[in-house]
């Protein structure tokens, strides 16, 4: 029972926490099955009124919490009211204690999952949207059923919620937030309302985490490093000290670097780099800014949308293009056309069901069905961006072939607005599109390499499946060979070339990625201060210099060892001070 134990997940929000496994969610699981005597019917009926009532003078009250300025659309929170308030579930609720004589929590179970069973068959992500509002809504009701059993919400300073189901936004909202330090889950996207409300408050998230009941147990010490997409369950005092520790000098670090790097940086001798940053949640513009980026190379349009109901209107988008424009000033601002499929499914789109997404209907495939779609993400961006310095990025792009009908549409929408086209670029993702760079770049302003999904396509693996991590290393030999040479082919047509895919952002990379000629990094905003250190402690030839031996290794553990050995001469100062690149 004390031992230590360590389990692996999939991050869904980084970060790190450390508290009491708090379990919650078994409320839609059928236990056993209550009866109750006829006389008792009418009390189980006005109990599950008044529970609901009260279910939805709490979801008013969540919803006064939000302020507009967080990236969480508390208009789901009406959505759980209509729900509470549907005749259908009402009817059947009451319907199940009247005529088959069941307690108020049997009723509720039974008809909740006979819901979220219809919602899941329906096939479509609204319906399976609609599925995990029903458990949060069973849950809730349960949750006052047992308070007045007596069962207590917890009373432990630092809790980690332990959610046995899809992760909702009540797991968050019914408790205290600065007690929970971190989240657990069987299971929960990205890009689920649950994701995007534990961001804004900086909860860590890891999921894809099974047979949890018999792997923790309430109470029990976690740690969950929600960076490495780890959970120790009762670790050792030795782990905690070093997590406090690591948390620590962490912090110190990462403040004085932030201080620094407001600035653009050189390398040692003398070479500008530059330094953009992805956005991915509305508010992250604001962190990007703050951690001196020097302009965005990545806004993943269909994240900042991603929580709305229904497709976005033009006049939405633009209000919403112009608001990052607008923080973002007179710097470069690259909007990547919404790359909708894969994993990301949002609220707003109804997507077939597919046997293998990633492999499907994604992005620019969508768009160059759904024109209209197209088009009116365009002219938002364009109407948004007249006064700014912005570049339209277009992801998944396959053949040269898609390209050049993509670039009609965007021709097409200039001419009618009467406006220049803009400066549009290519995110090189798909195997085919990268291997025919030397075509592209002729068609092309500018060019980014999307490594997270290049890889995977690369690799035959998985990006989000754990089993085959192993294959997907970016530092496999034929990897760097091909961003090399694509690097080379913009280089000798004068066409800009960044990375943007998470390997840019990752300081164990940087003397690699500069060795091979990358001038343009694209990270995540907090990350920015600590590759700038780096690169100023980086001299670009010598780097150069130690990657043209890089080609002779062809194996991903000799790679390693060369960027060890590389980092330890060159930066091994600077990376030990940051305790979690060490
Ligand atoms: C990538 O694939 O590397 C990329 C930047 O896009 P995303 O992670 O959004 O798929
Ligand atoms: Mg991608």
């Amino acid at each position: 029972m004390t031992k230590e134990r360590k389990l692996s997940g999939i991050t869904v929000v980084e970060g790190k926490g450390l508290g009491k496994a708090y379990i919650v969610g078994r409320a839609v699981q059928q236990s056993s099955v209550v009866s109750i005597s006829r006389q008792d019917v009418g009390d189980h009926i006005m109990r599950f009124n008044e529970i609901r009532e009260r279910a939805k003078e709490d979801y008013r009250s969540y919803q006064k919490n939000f302020d507009g300025t967080s990236s969480f659309d508390a208009s789901i929170l009406n959505i759980y009211e209509h729900i509470l308030d549907d005749p259908a579930f009402i009817g059947q609720v009451v319907e199940t204690i009247t005529t088959k004589l069941f307690d108020l929590e049997t009723s509720i179970r039974l008809v909740s999952n006979d819901f979220i069973k219809r919602f899941n068959a329906a096939g479509t992500s609204y319906f399976k949207e609609r599925s995990g509002d029903m458990v949060e809504i069973c849950e809730k009701l349960i949750t006052y059923i047992h308070e007045n059993k007596g069962r207590q919400k917890t009373f432990l300073d630092s809790i980690v919620l332990v959610v046995l189901r899809t992760f909702t936004p009540s797991d968050i909202l019914s408790y205290d937030v600065h007690k929970i330090k971190a989240v657990v889950s069987v299971s929960g996207g990205k890009t689920s309302h649950a994701a995007i409300l534990a961001r804004s408050y900086s909860i860590p998230v890891v999921s894809g985490i099974h047979n949890i009941t018999e792997r923790i147990h309430p109470g029990d010490e976690l740690l969950v490093d929600a960076d490495k997409a780890t959970v120790f369950i009762r670790p050792t005092p030795t782990v905690i000290n070093k997590y406090v520790e690591l948390e620590k000098k962490e912090t110190v670090v990462r403040k004085t670097l932030k201080k620094k790097w407001d600035r653009p940086v050189y390398t040692r001798d003398g070479v500008h780099i530059e330094v953009l940053a992805n956005i991915s949640m509305p508010d992250d513009i604001n962190d990007a800014t703050a951690n001196g980026a020097d302009g965005v190379g990545l806004v993943r349009t269909e994240y900042l949308l991603s929580n709305k109901k229904e497709f976005p209107s033009e006049e939405e988008q633009i209000k919403f293009y112009k608001s990052i424009f607008k923080k973002i000033g007179k710097k470069e601002c690259v909007v990547r056309m919404m790359d909708i499929g894969g994993d990301k499914i949002p609220e707003f789109f109804q997507m077939p069901t597919e046997f293998n997404p990633f492999m499907g209907w994604r992005a620019i495939r969508i768009l160059l069905e759904r024109k209209d779609l197209f088009e009116m993400q365009l002219r938002a961006i364009m109407i948004a961006g007249q006064q700014y310095n912005y570049k339209i990025m277009f992801p998944m792009v396959t053949t040269l072939q898609e390209w050049i009908e993509s670039r009609e549409v965007i021709k097409e929408v200039s001419k009618k607005l009467k406006m220049d086209v803009p400066k549009c670029g290519v995110l090189f993702e798909v195997p085919l599109a990268i291997l025919e760079m030397d075509t592209f770049i002729r068609e092309i302003d500018f060019a980014s390499i999307g490594t997270n999904d290049l890889l995977q396509y690369l690799s035959a693996a998985d990006r989000n499946n754990p089993k085959v991590n192993h294959l997907y290393n970016p530092i496999e030999p034929a990897f760097i060979k091909i961003i090399k040479t694509a690097i080379d082919i913009s280089k000798d047509n004068g066409t800009s070339i960044s990375i943007c895919g998470e390997m840019a952002g990752n300081p164990i990379y940087t003397i690699l990625l500069l060795g091979i000629g990358l001038k343009r990094f694209s990270v995540i905003p907090r990350n920015i201060p600590i590759i700038k250190e780096l690169i100023s402690n980086i001299s670009y030839v010598e780097a150069a210099e130690s990657a043209s031996h890089l080609f002779a290794i062809d194996t991903s553990s000799g790679v390693n060892k060369w960027i060890k050995r590389v980092n330890k001469q060159m930066v091994g100062d600077l990376l030990q001070k940051i305790p979690t690149f060490e």
